[in-house]
C-alpha cells in the first residue's frame, strides 16, 4: 500500500473543494453547539459558551516540537504539538488543568493557527499534533485549510479525550491521518465521578469504532514513524478505578488485536484528585504489571509500555 498517497489524502479533499464544504458544515454545528456529545446547544458564534467554556475564537496555549510522545509520534525530529485551551471533558485529575480547566492560552485567528502549523513543518516535525482539539474543530479546519493552501503536507494527528461525537468525526474523514484518543474509563461510575460524563465509555466506544473505520491499524514508515492509523492511550488509575479490563477487552474484541495501545503509568493526583481518597496516590509497580499482563492475556501485544 502506498502510504504517501494515504497521508496526502487531505490534499485531495482540498483540491476537490470538499474541505471547504466540510468547514461550512462544521461551523454550522457551532451555532447550536453539538460539536461534542455534551450537545450544549449554545450559539458559540454569538459568543455563548457551554460546558467547555470556549467561544467562537480559537484559543491556543502553546505550540512546539515535542519529544515526549510515543516513539512513532515523536520520531527523531519531534511531534509538532499545538495545545488548545479548554476541554470538553475536564477530568478532576487533569495534569494540564491550567490549560483545560482554567483556559490558560491566547486568543488567535485561524490564520495564525495556519502559520503555527507551517512553522512546525519548517522545523521538520513529523506531524501536526492537535492536543484537545474537539471543541475547536471548525476553527482548526479553517486554519488547516489555509496551511494546506501553503503546502502543508505532513500527517495530522487528532489527540483527543475519546469523548467525541460520531457526526463530528465524519467531517474529519480523510483529513485526520492519525487518531490518538484516550480511552479513559470502562465503567459508567468512573465517567460520572471523574469527568461528569456517565456515558463516557459508551460514547468513546462508538467514537473509536468510527476512527478505526476511517484509518485502520497504525502504520509506520521504514524509520518507525507513524503515517496513518489509530493509537489509543489508557492511563492506569490507582485501585482499578479506570475499569481497565473492560477497556482492553473492548479494544481486543471489537477493534483489533493489532490496536496500538499506549498503557500509561504516570498518573499522579493532580488538580482535585486529592479530594477522592481512591485516587489520592500514584499507582504501584504491581498495579501496572497487572495491566500489562491483562493486555497480553487479551492478545494485545502492539504498543508502548513504560518502564
Ligand atoms: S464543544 Fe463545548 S459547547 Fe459544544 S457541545 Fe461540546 S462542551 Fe458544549
Amino acid at each position: 500500500m502506498d502510504t504517501t498517497l494515504d497521508t496526502l489524502n487531505y490534499r485531495n479533499l482540498y483540491q476537490s473543494g470538499e474541505l471547504r464544504k466540510r468547514i461550512k458544515k462544521a461551523y454550522k454545528l457551532l451555532e447550536n453547539c453539538s460539536l461534542c456529545p455534551r450537545r450544549c446547544g449554545v450559539n458559540r458564534r454569538r459568543g455563548e459558551t457551554g460546558f467547555c467554556r470556549s467561544g467562537e475564537k480559537l484559543e491556543v496555549s502553546s505550540f512546539h516540537s515535542h519529544f515526549g510522545e510515543e516513539p512513532p509520534i515523536s520520531g527523531c525530529r519531534g511531534s509538532g504539538t499545538i495545545f488548545l485551551a479548554h476541554c470538553n471533558l475536564r477530568c478532576i485529575f487533569c495534569q494540564n488543568y491550567p490549560i483545560s480547566h482554567l483556559g490558560n492560552g491566547n486568543k488567535i485567528s485561524t490564520q495564525q493557527l495556519s502559520q503555527m502549523m507551517l512553522s512546525l513543518q519548517k522545523k521538520r516535525c513529523h506531524n501536526i499534533n492537535l492536543v484537545t482539539p474537539t471543541h475547536f474543530m471548525p476553527q482548526i479546519l479553517s486554519g488547516f485549510l489555509q496551511a494546506v493552501e501553503r503546502d502543508l503536507d505532513i500527517p495530522l494527528v487528532y489527540n483527543c479525550s475519546g469523548y467525541e461525537s460520531v457526526e463530528t468525526l465524519k467531517l474529519l474523514e480523510g483529513v485526520v491521518d492519525i487518531y490518538m484518543p484516550d480511552l479513559k474509563y470502562g465503567t459508567r461510575e468512573a465517567g460520572e465521578k471523574y469527568s461528569s460524563a456517565p456515558d463516557y465509555f459508551e460514547i468513546a466506544k462508538k467514537a473509536i469504532k468510527e476512527m478505526y473505520r476511517q484509518v485502520g491499524d497504525l502504520r509506520l514508515d521504514k524509520k518507525g514513524v507513524a503515517q496513518r492509523g489509530l493509537l489509543v492511550r489508557h492511563l492506569v488509575l490507582p485501585n482499578g478505578q479506570a475499569g481497565t479490563r473492560k477497556v482492553l477487552a473492548f479494544l481486543a474484541e471489537e477493534i483489533s488485536s493489532h490496536t496500538y495501545i499506549s498503557i500509561m503509568s504516570q498518573y499522579f493526583p493532580a488538580y482535585e484528585a486529592q479530594e477522592f481518597k481512591e485516587l489520592n496516590r500514584r499507582i504501584t509497580r504491581q498495579e501496572y504489571q497487572q495491566v500489562l499482563d491483562m493486555a497480553e492475556q487479551l492478545g494485545l501485544e502492539t504498543g508502548w509500555r513504560q518502564n
